[in-house]
């Protein structure tokens, strides 16, 4: 139905209350998505179209690759997830029901164990690989904050995509030929993206990569050196050089400095009159590695102006890693507020910001706790005073450096990721062959997602002005909308009709609105649905034989229209220019 009178377009003016994120607000308004619930979102005809766009172009490049296109359920025995593990590793996001014999089920919010659930059925020997399997399935997450309409939601369609390989050698190619899909997908797409290298994180294994999509409503935060072409990645896992602090000569050993009261660098730098980077904050942890092991309590040293990274710091450390208590603090190291390395047994772990500097300049010297209250020390040299281990712990910044080039840090959506998994999940789930020897080996598996919503709502978000969305050609919900002016009956309308039957014969998507009505609320709500290419009738350009245009991004007119004897080619010729 691509008549605007008959197509169920709820178009509003205000956007919905607890609306903040733009593409919110947009999405909402233009008459695409509704909410039914917390996190959870119907896609209404226009919304559901250019939804059924992305997936057009990702199924395409996924098939350009050679994968195959499948369907597993979404409810699914628990067992499948136990023997994983991850029926309880994964805490409440994971939705946990039973069915009527009182069985434990999930509803999936990934696919790695049914998936390898079939390829262990299935493979046999190392002839059965590689190949790569796909599905465009809704994923159920019980998010803890679900947010910004339809950029994070509890229930959502996701293409979720598997390798299967017999060695890493086999991973890594079709990790390859993946990364080169995803970039056909989001160029495609006409997004602004990047891809950066992320954190393996729950999903185990070994490398991975993050799509992702810079736009103000963005979660995740990314670090660019010359705009992402020198250096991208995500702060959680980003490294730098930060440039050195000003640091005073250290004298020959630390000296007791009073600092009354001053538990926050914030008060310490003020009293020593100092820079916050040239004092060393501490941060005491908890480390838990797993079964049979001691959790370890550490202190982490950084500097005053920086912050740590928990997934760097987990990773440095190797386990699980939470903040120590005050009770902990107290018994192990010494008064909160007042904590520092030298004086304690406790194993100390050092920025590497800090030791880039204490390499490079031996002799300056820092601020540290005395771990006595009321007291810090003064002049302290790492290694000399104090030793440690060297690991990088902490959040870049904007203004450190990659090989020289200054950073700088921007919001952006992910919209995709990819991870080499390895054999995380064929291992427990028993996805072997047998080579050609007839020895048995795990299968070594990728994973590869995609988020068709939220790579819309990142369009909107990078491409909207204050009367409504600037839709990408390639995802809007219509290439193109023909407006008729005019009286319901007039000539502007039976032209319009002409033009829509033209054009769509043509093979363009077209709206056309044949509303009765103004002008003013027509274009409003154009203006608002954003078909990259709007045509409208009226009756001064008709009396020319002309039908005006307007390309909606930069809302730039066709200078005297386009006309109307030949409109298909006129249009076709301006199409190319549309972004
Ligand atoms: P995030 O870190 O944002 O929670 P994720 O790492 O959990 O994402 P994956 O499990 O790897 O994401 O899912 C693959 C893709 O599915 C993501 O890149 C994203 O595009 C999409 N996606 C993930 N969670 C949601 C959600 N709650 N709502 C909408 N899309 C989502
Ligand atoms: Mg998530």
């Amino acid at each position: 139905m691509t008549r605007l009178s008959r197509l169920l377009l709820p178009t509003e003016r205000q956007p919905p209350a607890d609306a903040e994120a733009v593409s919110h607000q947009l999405m909402v308004r233009a008459g695409l998505v509704r909410q039914m619930g917390a996190g959870l979102w119907s896609w209404l005809p226009a919304g559901w179209r250019a939804h059924q766009r992305v997936v057009g172009i990702i199924r395409e490049e996924m098939e350009r690759i050679g994968a195959q296109e499948t369907l597993m359920p979404l409810l699914q025995p628990a067992e499948l997830w136990r023997r994983t593990g991850r029926y309880d590793a994964i805490g409440p996001e994971l939705f946990r029901l039973h069915d009527r014999r009182e069985a434990d089920m999930v509803l999936a919010m990934t696919h790695e164990e049914a998936m390898t659930h079939h390829v262990a059925q299935v493979v046999r020997s190392y002839r059965d690989l590689p190949f790569s399997l796909f599905q465009f399935q809704v994923k159920e997450r019980d998010e803890a904050r679900p947010r910004a309409g339809v950029l994070r939601t509890r229930e959502f369609v996701m293409k979720d995509a598997y390798t299967f390989d017999r060695d890493e050698a086999g991973l890594q190619a079709h990790y390859e030929t993946y990364r080169e899909a995803y970039r056909r997908v989001y160029d495609r797409s006409g997004l602004r993206w990047y891809e950066v290298e992320s954190d393996t994180g729950m999903m185990g294994g070994k490398r991975a990569h993050e799509y992702m999509a810079p736009c103000a409503a963005g979660e995740d935060e990314v670090v660019l050196a010359d705009g992402g072409a020198a250096y991208a990645a995500n702060v959680e896992v980003a490294t730098a050089d930060a440039p050195f602090a000003a640091l005073p000569e250290a004298p020959g050993a630390p000296d007791p400095v009073s600092t009354p009261g001053t538990t926050t660098i914030a008060a310490l730098a003020a009293h020593l009159d100092r820079e916050p980077s040239a004092l060393l904050k501490a941060f005491p942890v908890v480390v838990e590695r797993g079964e049979g092991t001691q959790p370890e309590t550490v202190l982490v040293l950084l500097r005053g102006d920086h912050e740590v990274v928990e997934v760097k710091l987990a990773k440095a450390l190797g386990g699980t890693v939470r903040q120590a208590t005050e009770d902990e603090i107290r018994d192990r190291i010494g008064p909160p507020g007042f904590l520092g390395p030298i004086g304690t047994d406790v194993p100390v772990v050092l920025d590497a910001a800090v030791d880039a500097q204490v390499r490079a300049q031996p002799s300056g010297g820092w601020v540290v706790g005395a771990n006595e209250t009321d007291r810090h020390l003064d002049g302290v040299v790492p290694g000399r005073d104090f030793s440690y281990e060297v690991a990088d712990v902490r959040k870049v910044v904007a203004g450190d450096t990659v090989d020289g080039v200054p950073v700088t840090i921007e919001p952006a959506i992910e919209v995709g990721n990819i991870f080499q998994l390895m054999t995380r999940y064929s291992e427990p789930m028993g996805a072997t062959f047998l080579d050609e020897e007839g020895k048995e080996h795990p299968i070594v598996m990728g994973c590869y997602g995609i988020g068709p919503a939220r790579i819309l709502a990142a369009a909107v978000e990078q491409y909207h002005d204050d009367r409504g969305i600037a839709w990408p050609k390639a995802i809007a919900p219509f290439e193109i909308e023909v407006v008729a002016l005019g009286k319901p009956g007039g000539e502007e309308g039976a032209v319009a009709e002409r033009l829509y039957d033209e054009l769509r014969a043509a093979g363009f998507d077209v709206l056309l609105d044949d509303r009765p009505g103004g002008a003013g609320q027509k274009l409003t709500d154009a203006e608002l649905l954003g078909a990259p290419l709007r045509i409208t009738v009226g009756k001064r350009s008709l009396a020319e034989g002309r039908a005006e245009a307007q390309i909606r991004r930069g809302q730039q007119d066709v200078e005297g229209g386009l006309p109307l004897d030949g409109i298909v080619d006129a249009v076709r010729e301006l199409w190319e220019r549309v972004p």
